[in-house]
């Protein structure tokens, strides 16, 4: 039996101890063996985003949308908000906070292109905005974000700095502290590479300040529920307001050990040479990647195709053990697939990935130049032991 390559944008590439320790017989959300693991992914999640002991750290049920979500806790109803979009989840933002009684602009970028620091500073001094809020990998195409650079240039202007890290945190840099982020967030399910079930979210005491104002949030979300109990975790107890997804974080727990182990600073650099190891075969084939060269991020490639039909070439490549995503970016749908290499990821997945893409094309008659997998060992073989 083969058993399929999982390189879609996430969940991806998943790890047997990190998946198996979501099965825990018989464990409670009130035991101290689901307390003790709150508490460790809890302060795992600050380790992984660069935030320091001042910044609590939520894990909550269900995904990263409940995650962007709960943003709304932090802003009171009347708020200016400007959405830095440059694609499908940074309208996501958009999409969300249009159903509160908040101020909306969105600055866009087109497909494979992200909205300018100066763009951005340029629109946050001239008008008087609350929140910024940005997307630090674009899932729909792979570009990455300067939230370095955007947060230090907006942090004077606005009270809240927002950041969308669903499809890079765990395998992109993230100093929420350093660079002045507010509020960052992500889903258990992507970089971090754990069980799907959880968003999880760190704010900077000024953010938490926020919540002793009014809420226009619901009820779910509104992190009023939750502040508490994850101070309760923090501190070796526990507390309930809705029911955790009690495996997903044993699952989170596992991994927040091994990424601990790895480091942080490994652990990116090992998704940044596969990236480059991806995209130096995928050049070999003759294909262009979605993204403008400086903003290509380690965790996920768009890659154009024009001339085949792209459903047809994700079955093929299935059949071959490696599952890709489709395209979802209206403006080129139809004429670009997408790889998530995050997580888990290592050099024989890259390899694998290149060789079913290669022999797929082939069978669908595209011309290729062989031996892309060649190419990107010749990047590996510069990195031992990644
Ligand atoms: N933001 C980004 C950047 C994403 O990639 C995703 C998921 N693809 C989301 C938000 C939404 O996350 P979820 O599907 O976990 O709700």
């Amino acid at each position: 039996m083969t058993s399929r390559i999982l390189m879609h944008v996430g969940p991806s590439i998943g790890n047997y101890d990190v998946l198996s320790a979501a099965v825990q017989p018989n464990i409670g959300f009130a035991s101290p063996e689901f307390n003790s693991a709150m508490k460790n992914s809890l302060e795992g999640f600050r380790y992984v985003t660069g935030s320091d002991s001042s910044y609590t750290p939520f894990i909550l049920p269900g995904s990263g949308t409940v995650a962007m979500e709960s943003v709304m806790s932090f802003i009171p109803r009347g708020s200016r908000i400007l959405v830095v979009s440059n694609g499908v989840f940074g309208d996501r933002w958009e999409a969300i906070m249009s159903r509160y009684p908040v101020i909306l602009k969105v600055l866009r970028a087109e497909a494979g292109k992200a909205v300018s620091t100066g763009e951005i500073e340029h629109e946050v001094s001239s008008g008087r905005y609350f929140a910024v809020a940005m997307t630090q990998v674009e899932t729909s195409t792979g570009v990455r974000l300067d939230v370095e650079s955007v947060a230090k240039a907006v942090r004077n202007h606005v009270d809240l700095v927002i950041v969308d890290g669903v499809a890079s945190i765990g395998g992109e840099t993230m100093k929420a502290s350093h660079w002045g982020i507010d509020v960052c967030l992500t889903a258990s399910q992507k970089a971090l590479g754990a069980q799907a079930g959880a968003g999880l979210l760190v704010a900077s005491p000024s953010a938490m300040e926020k919540l002793k104002g009014e809420s226009t949030s619901g009820y779910f979300a509104d992190l009023r529920n939750w502040s508490d109990i994850m101070n309760k975790f923090l501190a070796g107890g526990g507390g309930y307001f809705a029911t955790p997804p009690i495996g997903t974080v044993f699952s989170i727990q596992k991994s927040m050990d091994l990424i601990r182990s790895e480091t942080m600073e490994a652990r990116v650099s090992r998704h940044e040479i596969c990236s480059q190891a991806f995209r130096a075969g995928i050049n070999h084939l003759g294909l262009e990647i979605l993204a403008s060269e400086k903003l290509r991020s380690n965790t996920v490639s768009g890659v154009m195709v024009d001339g085949i039909n792209i459903a047809d070439f994700l079955q093929r490549c299935m059949k071959k053990g490696v599952e890709f995503g489709a395209g979802v970016h209206p403006s080129v749908r139809d004429r670009y697939f997408r790889v998530g290499h995050m997580g888990w990821v290592q050099p024989a997945h890259i390899i694998t990935a290149l060789n079913a893409i290669e022999s797929s094309l082939e069978e669908m008659g595209k011309k290729v130049d062989r031996g892309s997998a060649l190419a990107a060992g010749e990047i590996f073989s510069r990195y031992p032991g990644i």
